[in-house]
């Protein structure tokens, strides 16, 4: 199924220049300002942002229970705009799942079906099937309230795919779940989703769930997309400062070209430090921003470093924590910003930096991230 990349047929999912204005007596908020996205067949898709970036309004409008203000909406190529949400070939699944306290397990996966006239035979078959898929075929006679916050999370999943939708539209489902049972949820899922093979569209404000499940990431800000791509793209190419905060640690250094040949910008900063920046376009007295990921950086004590890592800057320790298998540490850097170095601990113990030394940080030209975007 994850075959299916976008611009391969229909797409499952197609937003076209969707917008959304909320009206009151008092006021009018763009919750939503443009989005143009595909989804494709199959794929597990998430909306990443802080709170009140438009991810929910997003959904519901994918969902019919908002109808956008501008734009287009499209299942497998057909417009929605108009259609009720019930006529909408897609489920949803909220963080406030709601079972029926007073119905078992499988007659609140069986509600859905019922309502649509299928025969008793086969609405039990596909009950078992969906308690199968989701872990509870032995817990189908018990009542929501005998069943652990996850499992009923699983019971409220199973509901919502009982009806075959083509996609699942998930809003923030795991957040009322503590972190060891989301954790093993976010792989449950990531499971289900593979084994059913059907688009997901998945709301969420944390990082780390969107990297650990998702085939594509949507990051949001203010109501507009900033970047998509998978995981590891958004995590090894951030094209935004928001990006590059949003998903692990920004390390932002701010400077000013002083030569550009070949595709590489440099800073030279004389005895504090010299940083290549790979950049398609740039120009002497640029005033540019960096980012470089903490593992990528190689601490250093002494002399300043030579060799491929031509990238290298200059500063003080001023915090170091040890994690066991890492050891992180805070450098204020003689330019005035602060980086975070990720130091992997090897099989033997070696010398740390300590607090106040003088180090040097050196890592390759081509883990320097050019940066857009307002501080
Ligand atoms: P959260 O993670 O907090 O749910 P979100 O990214 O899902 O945030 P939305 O729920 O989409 O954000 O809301 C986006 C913005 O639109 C918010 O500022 C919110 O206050 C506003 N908003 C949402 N629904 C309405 C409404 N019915 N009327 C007016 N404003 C609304």
């Amino acid at each position: 199924p994850h075959d299916a990349a976008p611009g391969e047929g229909p797409a499952a999912i197609e937003l076209r220049g969707v917008e959304k204005t909320f009206f009151s007596k008092s006021e009018t908020f763009q919750a939503v300002k443009r989005l143009d996205l595909e989804i494709g067949e199959g794929e597990f898709l998430s909306l990443l942002g802080p709170s009140g970036c438009g991810k929910t309004t997003t959904l519901r409008m994918i969902a019919g229970f908002e109808e956008p203000t501008a734009g287009e909406i499209l299942l497998h190529g057909r417009n929605q705009v108009g259609v009720p949400p019930y006529k909408r070939d897609v489920n949803t699944v909220f963080q406030s799942y709601a079972l029926f306290p007073h119905m078992t397990v499988a007659q609140n996966v069986a509600f859905g079906l019922e309502r649509k006239r299928i025969g008793k035979a086969e609405v039990h078959s596909r009950v078992e099937e969906m308690l199968q898929l989701v872990g509870l075929a032995d817990r189908g006679e018990r009542r929501p309230q005998q069943l652990s916050g996850g499992q009923q999370q699983r019971v409220a999943l199973a509901r919502a795919l009982v009806n075959r939708p083509s996609a699942l539209l998930l809003d923030e489902p795991l957040a009322a779940l503590d972190l060891k049972l989301r954790q093993a949820m976010q792989v449950e899922l990531k499971r289900i989703q593979r084994d059913v093979g059907i688009t997901f569209v998945f709301v969420t404000h944390d990082q780390g769930e969107a990297l650990t499940m998702s085939d594509r990431i949507v990051v949001m800000n203010n109501g507009l997309i900033e970047q998509v791509g998978s995981p590891q793209e958004l995590y090894e190419r951030p094209k935004t400062r928001f990006v590059a905060g949003f998903l692990g640690t920004s390390n932002i250094m701010e400077g000013t070209v002083t030569s550009y040949a070949d595709g590489v910008a440099v800073i030279d900063a004389g005895d504090d430090g010299r940083v290549l920046v790979p950049a398609d376009d740039s120009a002497v007295g640029d005033q540019i921003t960096v980012s470089v990921r903490p593992e990528k950086i190689v601490l250093t004590h002494g002399e300043r470093p030579s060799g491929d890592r031509e990238c290298s800057v200059q500063g003080t320790v001023s915090e170091m924590v040890y994690l066991g298998t890492s050891n992180t540490y805070e450098i204020r850097l003689n330019g005035g910003e602060t980086l975070t170095v990720l130091e992997q601990n090897g099989s033997t113990a070696e010398a740390t930096a300590r607090r106040g030394e003088k180090v040097w940080l050196s890592w390759r030209p081509q883990h320097s991230l050019l940066l857009t975007g307002a501080p």
